[in-house]
This record gives C-alpha cells, structure tokens and sequence, in this order.
C-alpha cells in the first residue's frame, strides 16, 4: 500500500479525468452505473483485478481509454455519474433525511468504532457479518446524510484468503496486496507531514507513533490507524497489520491502539464527535480515553465519566459467552498500569470496570461498554432479551428483565446487495425517487405488480451471473496449476441454471452447523438427484485459523461434495468474501441457515437473499424470528428443537429441513404451469422483496438508531460541547 496520491498511474485523457476521484470515494460501488464505467473500459481486467478500479486505471491500455474519451454514448454515461458525484458532496441540509427530519444531528459528527469495516472487497479490513454490518451502517449514513466518521486499524494483511487443499483442508492464505491497491490517502498535517498520534503499549515512556488513512464512503470518511510507521520498534510494527492474528496479548494491543489512538487521531485531525458508538467490545478503550481528557481537566472521575456514558451508545453482538474479549488481570498491569492512576482510580477500582460474573477476575471488554456507554442495545428483538440475560448482573439492583439494554434489529445495505439486473427491474416498477426512500415500505408495494415473465426473467438471470461466476474462479484457480481435478469437482463444474439451488453461506464456526444438512446422507441424496426435481446445494464460508472444528466441516463438504450419489449436485465455492456473496445472494433461490437456536445474534445473510428474492429456510433465530413473522410467505420457518443435548437437537432441527424440502419447497418450486413458470413460487418471491427489504434495510436500522439511540446521545454529549483539547501524554 503506498499513498495514492503519489503513486499515480498512466495519464487519464482530460475529458474522462474524474474516474481517477471517483475510483478512490467507494461511492461507486454502489451505483451500478459507476461500476460499469469502469467494467466498460475492460471487462476481462475488471475482473482479473477483482472489481477494483484503482488498479484497473493503473493497468487499461491507454488506448482503451482513449476510445472511451471519444465514444459519445460513454460520455453521455459518464457526464450523468460525475453530476450525481458532485451532488453527493455538494448537498445543502434540506436534501437529506437528517436535514429534513434530524437538522440538530447534520451539525456534528457522530464517531463510529469498529475493529472491522466491510466495504468492499478491495479492502480486506473485515473478516465477515460484524465488519459487512459496519460497512453497511457507513453506507446507509452516507446516504441519509447523517455526518458519521468511522474509527478502525489498517490490516495491511487484511483476513486471511481461503484456499482448500487437495485434501479439502482449510489454508490459511495471508493474502498479499498489491502497493496502491486500496483507495486509500494517507492523512497528512499542515506541514505536508503525515500526521501522526501516539500511543503507549506497555511503557509510559516507550510511545510508538500511528499514521492515519483515510477512506471515502460517500460522503463518509473512514480513518484507519497504522502502526507500521518507520521508528517504531520493529515489533510494534504488524501490531495493526492482522485481523484477528496472534495471541490475546497481541488483541489487547490493537484494542489500545484502536480505542485510545482513534480518540487521540480524531482530536489531532481537529475532528469533534458530539456523541460516539461503539460496534462491539473490541473498541472498548474510546470510552477509557475520554474519560481520562475531562479528569485530566480537572474533574474528577465520577463526574468525567458521567459525561461519557451520556454521549456513548454501544451494540452488542455476540450471544456466545466465549465470542466477548476478556483480558486476565495481569496483562491489564502490563498495559494500564501507569494509566488508571490517570483516571483518578485505583487497580481495584479500574478492575472492576470490566468485571462480569460469567468471567472470573478477567477484564470483560463488554462489561467496561456496558458501564460506560448510555445507551446500549443487541441486534434482534430475540437477542435484546439474550443479552438482557447474559449482562443483568452489572445492575445487580434493577430486576432482570428490566435491564437498561434495548434492541435494535440489523439491516443491510440495499443498493450493495441488490443485484445490477434486480436493481434495473426495481428501477422499472418503482417509484422513481426509491433509492431515497428505501425503508418506505409503501414504496415497495409495486413489486407485486411486476409481470412474472420479466422478474423471472431476471432470477435466471442472476441464477446464470453466478454459474457464470463460479465457473470463471475455477478456470482461473485450474490455470494457476495450483488445484487438481478433484478440487474442480468440487468448486461446481456440474451445477446447472435449471435446478432448484439452495445457497448456504457463513463463517463456519461449529454452532452454525454447515454439515447438518447431511445428517442422513441418503435422504438428502434423494433429494438432490430426483430425476424430475433435481436441486443442487451451494456451500462457502471460512473458519477462523484456529477452529480446527469449523474446518473439519468444510473438509466434510469436500468430500461430500465428491461422492457421486450426490452426483455432482454439491459444490464448496472457495474464499468466502463481498464480491463471492453478491452473486450468491442474487443466484440462489433458497438461502437455508440452520444455526443452534439462540447463538444466532441476528444473521444478515438472509436478509440479502431476500432483498434479492430469493426464500429463506431457516430455524427461528435471530433476525428470521422477526422476518418470517412479518411475512410467512418469505420463507420457511423451523421451529428450533427444545432438546438440550445437542446431537439429540441436530437430528430434530435436520428431521424438519428434509421434511420442508421434500414436503413444501421442491413441490413448489417445480410446480410449474404451461409457460414453464413457478407462479406460487414468484409470488413469494416478489413477497420476500416486498415485506422484507424495506424492514431489514440499512436504511431502516440507522434511522432507528438515530430516533432512538443517537438523538438522546447527542443531547447528552452537547451538554458539554466544549471538547477538552487533545491532551498527547499518557
Ligand atoms: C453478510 C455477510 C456475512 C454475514 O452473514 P451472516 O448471515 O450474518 O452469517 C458474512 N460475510 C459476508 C461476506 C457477508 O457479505
């Protein structure tokens, strides 16, 4: 990664020159429109630079642009993109939601921690629902207008790439990237300097120095830390440069750097937050830091943090005890030691910040958000009371279920996750202003009146895009010469457009249960290979480098997937990321999750399948407990068993998938009248975009935030506006 403002690339012909600052604001990947200036130019290098138009503008020949600066019918394409671009940046307050209905919120920015942001897959900062979910509440916030400022790390790594072995064993690919790849501009003072903040890891007197990237998301800006700056002691170095790499020690450093260096970076940028939000536990420390600036003007700690939990909202998401960070005693020495005496407390008193019953002596990261954070919410309605549970014991004087944490149900990013050709149907039928008012969910009713032939039509066509795509991964994988035969059969040489094809797609951490659809391998055998009914079963997912659990999973799927009963109906599509997830969850036509009920926070991946139109089948968890009973129709929805030992719990759950399929799914799917068309199957799918995409928008969720959470907050912060000057010391 270098400074894209230095390593600049071939010259771009003056009359198409605003490709160069559209490719580095991530605005244009969600607008079709935008994109396909750039696959336009070369659609075989778009693709082979994996969507990225930095590195497209880098590589076109530059008689491709050439052509393009003359072709009026590009130019005309382009002249309309570029005028949407500069209204985007150029908006006064009355053209945005806030402006209109939250004017006190378009003042100040609200500051928004999380350890990941999933954007796009050009910048590997994420490693799967929390960071999309992240990226999808910076998008949203773009386009509502309301001024948000994201806080993360710069993982020059990025997440691992998965690659299977011959054996269908999981490899852990550091994926290497390439110099200017990402849109990324590195911060830089008045000086012309990078600006750099400082941070102390273990050794008050030791402070290593951070520089800072900026990203663009609309008009959302995004800060990522680095520590990777030369002085700094070689081993601090790569203390950003992995995601979840390394040791608890090594998670403790990040967590410091990306709390305590996210405040002092946007004070050192001059950048004021009202009010502040906390994305999970990992970015904990934000709330430590701000409470030291008002000690260190003299209030005490009492009173400091008192205006700290008035301003601070914090989401959790994570119903598996074992999924929330927690430090020993010892390591918190090591590294606060020399700071709690700057909060005016001592050990015992600092300790008990992150003390939670469930975890021993350890400092719990949720628990210190929990205390300091006013406002404080889960991800579901089903996990608000999860979470209810799991963190009563911090108000061991208010009765359980009146615990102060709230709800707020995730939502997703429509016009990320809604296919091209969806989108263009959409735009058809649709009030022409819907891509405003995408949480309306009167402005969705017309989805129904669509003609069966033409949304059909564009099903198949999103069902081909993805075959298309699959098989296109696997000639390239095939010409690296790095992957045999086997390995092809199994990445879906034989998958057809025609099938009924279930996608199921997800971090493979064991609760989630990949494999539980081969409970009863022959039953499932019947299923997929009837000869008037076939369907075909699409699986993708990574497991964490160390759940050596989650990869026996997808070592079963390999094989599985090579076993010739099934017939070549199972395929395990390789290195889960945005770009493989798009297309699947516009070309699959059931999306099917089976978690252990509840360890499902919410889930989001059915909510992209189902803006997309495809049916969901799935346990009654999480976000789906809400789906299905705001339209049955959208899917299936399977009782979770109520056995407590889980084999007993597999075998109910698998007992009710194979009898939904075969009883209720595959019957409708194939009941097809003379033209060849599912009808009962199109309403429903039209049904699943209707009810669904408005509810389970981002668009929706941040609104929700903003009435319910981050309007009290600002109030809250605006108490005391005046910002306490960036204090640099520990
Ligand atoms: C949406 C998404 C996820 C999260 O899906 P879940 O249903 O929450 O598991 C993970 N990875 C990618 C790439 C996604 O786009």
């Amino acid at each position: 990664m270098t400074d894209t403002n230095h390593a600049r690339p071939a010259a771009l012909p003056d009359r198409i020159g605003g490709l160069r600052p559209l490719s580095e604001n991530l605005w244009w990947s969600w607008q079709p429109h935008a994109e396909d200036l750039y696959r336009e130019l070369d659609p075989f290098l778009f693709a082979s630079v994996e969507e990225n138009p930095v590195l497209l503008l880098r590589d076109v020949a530059p008689e491709r642009l050439r052509r393009a600066a003359a072709d009026p019918a590009y130019l005309d394409r382009y002249d309309r993109v570029m005028a949407e671009f500069a209204a985007l940046l150029d908006t006064g307050p009355g053209s945005t939601w806030v402006g209109r209905h939250q004017p006190g919120l378009a003042e100040r920015p609200v500051a928004y921690f999380s350890a990941e942001f999933g954007v796009h897959p050009t910048l590997p900062i994420y490693s799967g629902g929390l960071g999309v979910l992240a990226g999808d509440h910076a998008k949203a916030a773009s386009d509502l207008g309301l001024p948000l400022v994201g806080i993360s790390l710069l993982y020059r790594q990025g997440y691992l790439r998965q690659r299977l072995g011959h054996d269908g064993w999981q490899l852990d690919v550091t994926p290497s990237l390439e110099p200017g790849a990402e849109p990324t501009t590195l911060v830089r003072g008045d000086d012309g300097e990078p600006l750099c903040i400082e941070v102390s890891l273990d050794d008050p007197n030791a402070r290593i120095r951070i520089q800072i990237w900026r990203v663009q998301v609309g008009r959302v800006s995004l800060y990522l830390l680095d520590t990777d700056v030369e002085g700094n002691p070689q081993w601090t170095r790569t203390v950003s440069s992995r995601l979840y790499g390394g040791d608890q020690e090594h998670r403790l450093r990040q967590e410091k750097i990306l709390g305590i260096g996210g405040v002092r970076a946007l004070r050192a940028m001059g950048i004021g937050p009202v009010y502040w939000h906390g994305n999970e536990g990992h970015a904990a420390f934000h709330l430590l830091e701000r409470v030291r600036e008002w000690v260190n003007e003299g209030l005490d700690f009492e009173e400091a943090s008192r205006r700290v939990i008035a301003s601070s909202v914090f989401t959790s998401h994570t119903p598996v005890p074992a999924g929330h960070d927690v430090f020993p005693p010892y390591l918190m020495d090591r590294y606060f030691g020399f700071y709690w005496p700057r909060l005016g407390l001592s050990r015992e008193e600092f300790l008990a910040l992150g003390r939670h019953d469930a975890s021993g002596d350890g400092f719990n990261m949720t628990a210190l958000s929990m205390r300091l954070s006013g406002f404080r919410n889960g991800v579901s309605a089903r996990h608000g009371e999860i979470t209810r549970s799991m963190w009563h014991d911090i108000w061991p004087d208010i009765e359980p279920p009146l615990t102060p944490i709230t709800s707020i149900t995730n939502g997703v990013h429509l016009p990320t996750w809604i296919s091209p050709p969806m989108q263009e149907l959409l735009d058809r039928h649709l009030p022409a202003d819907w891509e405003q008012r995408m949480q309306d969910e009167d402005v969705w009713e017309p989805v129904l009146e669509i003609p069966d032939e033409e949304f059909w039509a564009v099903r198949e066509q999103n069902n081909r895009d993805l075959l298309a795509y699959l098989h296109e991964y696997s000639r390239r994988r095939w010409s690296s010469r790095e992957i045999d035969p086997r390995q092809v059969v199994a990445a879906g040489p034989f998958l057809q457009p025609q099938p009924l094809t279930i996608g199921f797609a997800r971090r493979f951490a064991t609760y989630k249960r990949a494999t539980l659809i081969f409970s009863d391998p022959d039953r499932l055998a019947r299923i997929l290979t009837n000869r008037e009914r076939p369907v075909q079963l699409i699986f993708a997912g990574k497991a964490h480098p160390a759940d050596d659990g989650g990869k026996r999973f997808i070592q079963e799927i390999f094989w599985r997937s090579l076993d010739p009963r099934f017939e070549g109906r199972i395929a395990f599509a390789e290195d889960y990321d945005m770009l493989l997830a798009s297309r699947l969850y516009g070309g699959v036509d059931v999306w099917l999750n089976n978690p252990r009920a509840p360890l499902e926070a919410s889930g989001t991946s059915g909510m992209k399948a189902a803006a997309n139109g495809a049916l969901n089948l799935s346990i009654l968890d999480g976000w789906w407990i809400e789906g299905f009973h705001a339209s049955p129709d959208a899917g299936w929805g399977i009782e979770p068993s109520a056995e407590l030992l889980d084999d007993k719990a597999d075998k109910d759950d698998a007992e009710a998938i194979y009898a939904a399929l075969e009883r209720e799914v595959v019957p409708l799917f194939y009941d097809r009248d003379d033209a060849n068309l599912p009808r009962e199957w199109i309403r429903r799918s039209k049904e699943a975009i209707r009810a669904l995409a408005p509810r389970f928008s981002s668009q929706r969720m941040v609104i929700e935030y903003i009435d319910r959470l981050y309007v009290p907050a600002s109030e809250g912060g605006a108490r005391w506006i005046k910002e306490p000057a960036g204090a640099k010391g520990d």
